[in-house]
């Protein structure tokens, strides 16, 4: 993520789901720490929390504070159990993209390409704005997401979820891609989106492939 340019410093997050051994203990999830460089996070400095976002465990001893958009992850948790992993960057495309809601069709990044629409889901939504870190901001995130693979921050960034943190990954750079050919190509030109057939085909296939 930052050597690709999709966060700086210390922008962005990652998380996990730590699925539940039995019934009677809960669920917990791994998120990176607040305030910390991502070339000075070590495995002890992520931190375990539970639903509400509370720390749970002391890894090594450390005592971090779990990332400021940690109710943004947990609130996608909640609301989809086909996710494992979920990763929120600061990447260029997308915040290029966010910009430009109004000139969009329908106020969303169109399903123009084969792999944006397999893999994510079709169309991108861009979530509305709200401050870093605020329970509008997790809202309108998980508002925009609905069943998709990944949603657009307006004039923030992106949030990226997959089965798992691989997949979620594999997501971040995907959606970068599409965005990236859009204002492209729409710098040359008109862009039209992929006809409805070819949508309908690689919508089955995302329906088919989401939960593997
Ligand atoms: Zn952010």
């Amino acid at each position: 993520m930052l050597h690709k340019g999709h966060v700086v410093g210390t922008s962005g997050n990652v998380s996990l789901r730590i699925k539940s051994e039995s019934e009677d203990t809960e669920e917990l999830y791994a998120i990176t720490p607040s305030d910390m460089d991502y070339d000075e996070i070590d495995i002890e400095d992520i931190v375990i929390m539970n639903a509400k976002g509370k720390r749970v465990r002391d890894a090594g001893g450390k005592r971090n504070r779990p990332s400021v958009e940690k109710m943004l992850h947990l609130g996608i948790y909640q609301a989809r159990p086909d996710v494992g992993g979920i990763i929120h960057t600061h990447s260029i495309f997308p915040s290029a993209i966010s910009l430009l809601v109004e000139n969009l069709p329908n106020e969303e990044l169109p399903a123009i390409l084969e792999d944006q629409v397999a893999f994510l889901g079709g169309s991108i939504k861009v979530a509305k704005y709200a401050p870093s870190g605020s329970p509008e901001l997790a809202k309108n995130v998980l508002e925009a997401i609905g069943d998709k693979a990944c949603v657009i921050m307006r004039r923030h960034g992106a949030c990226c979820v997959g089965k798992n943190l691989k997949k979620a990954y594999r997501n971040v750079e995907l959606l970068n891609k599409t965005a990236k050919i859009y204002l492209y190509a729409s710098a040359c030109g008109k862009v039209t989106p992929l006809p409805t057939e070819a949508i309908n085909h690689a919508l089955r296939l995302y329906a088919a492939t989401r939960h593997l």
